[in-house]
């Protein structure tokens, strides 16, 4: 079979032939109908985040999948139950630990689980994978050609999850939300802001030039778009108003802090970005006061559970068709990879030879890849 790899740090993405897998007791045998592809994917192509299971050179990418039962063995599964894959499994070598076993992976340290697609297993760019049960998420049949969403929201339904345990102390009532990034992540999670009835008020924070497609999906959704270069984060409540909850999807380190002075008293901010290291200079005590006067809240979250990707089939099910169709701006077959991955290949141009490169492609914002058509 064909499946997708890379030499994490070292390669764009490629072909590569495998043989198709053998399910182990407990484990279906599943044909992948489409994968997506995120910014995740190009921080282990660059080598910053992840790497190749032990003993191999490659890794299989992918790990916002949707597929098709083929053979179900002894799971208890259907043959032809659209199913998505949850992300995390135990480290090789052992079936579970505690995580696991609460059905927490999600919360585990780092040690303490593989991830396929991104860290220490293969993913599920191939044509078919294997997976016990436990982490086969069932999607309908109408919903599974946006199925490879699931997983992206499912990060969104455990942020806005931790984000309100963290408030549930008191009668929280918010109606200012801010999302940080027009990534494929940031513009899933303001379409589910403002699909949802939580929030009275939606902005989303991005650097783009108008006009741009981002900004025309921003605007439909009904929510305000802020150039963080004309209005910097800290200063969004001189600007617009203090934000109740903020969920910060650009990976820009300056966004936690300045998070902290952009919040509504007894607000939260909700971390989701992978920064690399970055020194920089904060007055720290003023927003360790400015945490400790207002009851603010900053919670880091990562990753997801099968819970969460069950509470994210639903909320795919209350998107509308335009704002889908708009973010995945690209589903390419095999034979026009490189499509999918169009900042892997300019990034790569320009380390072969820096007057070869093309400029990363701003109008794309999600792609698929696709193995076998329903
Ligand atoms: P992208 O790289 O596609 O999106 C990041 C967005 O942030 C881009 O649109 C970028 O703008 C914007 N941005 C960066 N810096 C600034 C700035 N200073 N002002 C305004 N906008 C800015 O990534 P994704 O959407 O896929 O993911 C977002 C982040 O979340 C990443 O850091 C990713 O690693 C992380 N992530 C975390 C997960 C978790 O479980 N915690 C899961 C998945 C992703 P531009 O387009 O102009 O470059
Ligand atoms: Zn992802």
């Amino acid at each position: 079979m064909k499946a997708i790899a890379v030499q994490p740090g070292a390669g764009v993405p490629d072909v590569i032939k495998r043989p198709v897998p053998e399910p182990a007791p407990g484990e279906a045998l599943v044909r992948i109908h489409r994968v997506g592809v995120d910014g995740t994917d190009y921080e282990v192509i660059e080598g910053s985040h992840g790497g190749a299971p032990e003993g191999d050179d490659r890794l299989v990418l992918g790990h916002e999948a949707v597929g098709v039962v083929d053979d179900p063995t002894d799971t208890g599964l259907e043959a032809g139950q659209y199913v998505v894959p949850t992300v995390r499994r135990p480290p090789p070598g052992t079936e579970t630990n505690e995580y696991f076993e609460h059905g927490e992976p999600d919360m585990a340290p780092e040690g303490a689980y593989v991830e396929r697609g991104i860290v220490g297993a293969h993913g599920f760019m191939a044509e078919y994978i294997t997976s016990p049960a436990e982490f086969l998420v069932p999607i309908s049949a109408d919903l599974a050609p946006w199925g490879f969403l699931v997983e992206p929201l499912s990060i969104t339904e455990k942020a806005l999850e931790h984000a309100r345990a963290s408030r549930s102390a008191f009668g929280w009532q918010p109606d200012a939300a801010l999302v940080l990034g027009t990534g494929s992540l940031g513009l899933l999670t303001a379409a589910m802001f403002s699909a949802a009835d939580d929030f009275e008020r939606v902005y989303c924070l991005g650097r783009k030039d108008r006009p741009h497609p981002v900004i025309d999906i921003i605007e439909r959704l009904g929510a305000t778009y802020i150039d963080s270069r004309e209005t910097p984060v800290a200063e969004i409540p001189a600007a617009y108003e203090p934000m109740d909850l903020i969920y910060e999807a650009t990976g820009y380190a300056k966004h936690a802090f300045e998070s902290i002075d952009a919040l509504a008293p007894n607000g939260v901010a909700a971390l989701l970005g992978v920064p690399s290291d970055w020194t920089f200079e904060i007055d720290g005590g003023r927003l360790h006061r400015e945490l400790v006067l207002h009851n603010k809240a900053v919670v880091g979250t990562v990753n997801s559970n099968r819970g969460h990707f069950e509470a994210a089939v639903d909320t795919l099910a209350d998107l509308p068709d335009w704002v889908l169709e708009a973010i995945v701006t690209g589903i390419y077959g095999l034979e026009s990879v490189d499509r999918a991955f169009p900042n892997a290949t300019a990034h790569a141009a320009t380390a072969d030879d820096e007057s070869a490169g093309t400029p990363d492609d701003d109008t794309t914002i999600k792609t698929a890849v696709e193995f076998t058509a329903i």
